[in-house]
């Protein structure tokens, strides 16, 4: 059942996450495909749209696409590219080099674990304290494709 927009009063209403992936597999080719989630009463809004061009379905995909979740990102690359060198050097050492070079070598690798477990640390919180209750949130969020209000019934 569609909940109808408390600014229009339509009726033609769609949860906002399945309005994106409409509007998103309607970018990649479908051209027919237009009339989104079109309830009866929709019909004339359903001719209007068939004016609409790529272009504007991309527009209209962008401005409710969901939240993003954070993926390793720079700081973790600075980590990999620091921890690289540092395993090449202990793991070229053997045994033969001495102390000082063994500590050098063991700080560099701990140092770039480190930023990439901090970094993946980070990452973790906040997919969980921002992401999950964003995405949450969206997820029941719906919207109007008379007058495109967006709203959470
Ligand atoms: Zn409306």
């Amino acid at each position: 059942m569609n909940y109808s927009c408390p600014k229009c009063n339509s009726e033609n209403t769609q949860r906002l996450d399945i309005a994106y992936k409409s509007g998103v597999s309607n970018v990649s080719g479908t051209t027919n495909n237009i009339g989104v989630g079109m309830s009866s009463s929709g019909l004339g809004i359903g001719v209007s749209e068939g004016n609409f061009s790529g272009t504007q379905e991309s527009l209209f995909s962008n401005s409710i696409k969901p939240p993003e979740k954070k993926s390793a990102g720079c700081i973790t690359g600075i980590g990999v590219f620091i921890l690289i060198p540092f395993i090449i050097v202990f793991l070229g050492m053997g045994v033969g080099g001495n102390f000082e070079q063994f500590m050098f070598s063991l700080t560099g690798v701990l140092i770039g674990i480190g930023i990439i477990w901090i970094d993946r640390l980070q990452r973790n919180r906040f997919n969980r304290d921002e992401y999950e209750p964003k995405y949450r949130a969206y997820q029941k969020k719906f919207i109007c494709h008379r007058c495109g209000n967006i709203f959470q019934p």
